[in-house]
């Protein structure tokens, strides 16, 4: 009899397990109950990066005079831009939902929760229907947070979810947080033209980011003329006919049309029965894991935000895959545990930034010798075709082995770049072995073959 797995949640850390687990022979039910794709392509990754690409060709628009042709104002269209947003997730969906069916996993359109050990219950608009299982996924991701002094309306108060696009342009937005989510909102509504605010409770954006890195953000934002609240921590928010004004802990207040909250999320843990299965629940709401993205309970995974470990799309991907390969009873040399050290990231800002590995103030802060170099994007000849020669790579590696243990991409297309980065980590390879690949000319990866020299 084939394994069988139940999935609650089909985010990208549960519809890649569905797929993976059914390809390797179990009997798959993947319960979800909104669209399958999560979040992640509802209201994260894809609305925001599609929104912040439409910027992002409004801010070269305004620049083109460097390219040789000359200037004409773009105009965004915010039914446009609606419906390019709707367009773009329904295709992704629906490429989603004919691999899943191609595959053979059943799909559930309901609530589901945990009824007992190996007991999964979904609650559907035809009823209640109950599913046995060998394995239980929980995949059910997070949604954002709200803190308890601001009440999101939806039209000038907004959470992440609730801007693509908003009903009204804003005039100037009141960004409440300065992480990645925080700082690509900035970026995108200021490249539409929006006057922005930026509420930074410490005194860097990007708290957890390369001081360097940071600062090169920090510089842009300010020549685009966002105004910066630094070491602020707001308190409340106030709607009137015509200001949402934000007051800070410091005295200061921000005032502007429209506020925007991104100050993290919570995972969506509650209502799911855990404890019906013995599946234990830390105090934040996270199921802590394994290197096997068990819980406590053996056959009982979790998988993406509601793990608590990095919340990123391809992390719950990454862990949906290995999930699949551990059902499966699948250990092949092949089959390795997921380092969350080396997973890549990236920030789609102007100027993009990407990284990947050891960070060098971690490398200080444990007393880790490591080599250094860097290199102006204006050294690759593709970064001043472009007109847009701003930026740096930075490789840190070993410098006893000459092993590439991290790096930093700051510029165009870094989000990209850094995949030969990612690999490198990932593979233990040496920085030669960079240098040594013979690479297109002129492309922006040139710079990092000579950040690698
Ligand atoms: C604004 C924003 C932008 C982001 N951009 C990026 C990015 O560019 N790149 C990146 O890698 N990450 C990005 N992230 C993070 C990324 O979206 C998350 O890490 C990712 O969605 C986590 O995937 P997941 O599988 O855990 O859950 P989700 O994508 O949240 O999916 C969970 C699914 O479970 C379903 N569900 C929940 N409870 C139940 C239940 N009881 N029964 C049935 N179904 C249920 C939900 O409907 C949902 O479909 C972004 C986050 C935000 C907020």
């Amino acid at each position: 009899m084939p394994v069988r797995m139940v999935i609650i949640g089909g985010g990208p850390g549960g519809n890649t397990a569905a797929t993976y687990a059914a390809r390797l022979g179990a009997e798959v039910t993947l319960v979800e109950r909104d669209v399958v794709g999560g979040a992640a392509h509802l209201w994260d990754c894809i609305p925001s990066k599609t929104m912040i690409a439409t910027g992002g060709a409004m801010s070269f628009s305004k620049r083109i005079e460097g390219m040789g042709l000359s200037h004409q104002d773009a105009i965004l269209d915010l039914d446009a831009q609606r419906k390019r947003v709707q367009e773009i997730e329904t295709h992704i969906n629906g490429q989603i939902t004919t691999l899943l069916q191609s595959q053979g996993v059943r799909l559930i359109r309901g609530t589901g929760r945990v009824k007992g050990p190996h007991e999964v219950v979904a609650d559907t608009d035809d009823g209640i229907e109950e599913i046995v299982a060998d394995a239980i996924l929980v995949s059910t991701g997070s949604r954002p947070r709200i803190p308890d002094w601001a009440d999101p309306d939806g039209e000038r108060v907004l959470t992440t979810r609730q801007a693509y696009p908003p009903s009204t342009m804003p005039e100037h937005l009141i960004v409440i947080g300065s992480g990645v989510t925080g700082v690509e909102f900035v970026h995108m509504f200021s490249s539409f033209g929006a006057k922005v605010t930026l509420i930074v409770s410490r005194q860097q954006v990007l708290p957890s980011k390369d001081p360097e890195v940071a600062a090169a953000l920090e510089d842009e934002l300010l020549r685009r003329g966002v105004k910066l609240f630094k070491g602020a921590r707001a308190e409340s928010v106030e709607v009137s006919s015509s200001i949402v004004a934000v007051s800070c802990d410091d005295g200061r207040v921000a005032r502007g049309s429209h506020a925007l909250l991104a100050i993290g999320s919570i995972p969506n843990s509650d209502g799911l029965g855990l404890e019906a299965a013995g599946v234990e629940v830390d105090a934040a709401g996270y199921i802590p894991i394994n290197h096997h993205c068990q819980s406590n309970v053996g056959h009982i995974y979790a998988a993406g935000d509601v793990s608590g470990k990095l919340p990123l799309s391809s992390v719950a991907a990454m862990q949906g895959r290995k999930i699949a390969e551990h059902v499966m009873g699948i250990h092949t040399r092949e089959h390795r545990h997921i380092d969350y050290e080396k997973a890549a990231s990236a920030i789609f800002t102007e100027p993009e930034i990407a990284d990947v590995g050891l960070a060098e103030a971690e490398a200080f802060a444990t007393g880790r010798k490591i080599r250094v170099t860097k290199v102006p994007y204006a050294a690759a000849a593709k970064a001043l075709i472009n007109d847009d020669p701003g930026g740096f790579v930075k490789i840190l590696s070993d410098p006893a082995t000459g092993v590439v243990l991290g790096g930093s991409i700051v510029g165009r297309h870094a989000a990209e770049l850094i995949s030969v980065l990612a690999l490198a980590v990932t593979a233990n390879l040496k920085v030669s072995d960079i240098v040594e690949s013979c690479l297109a000319h002129p492309t922006l990866s040139e710079a990092l073959a000579d950040a690698a020299e």
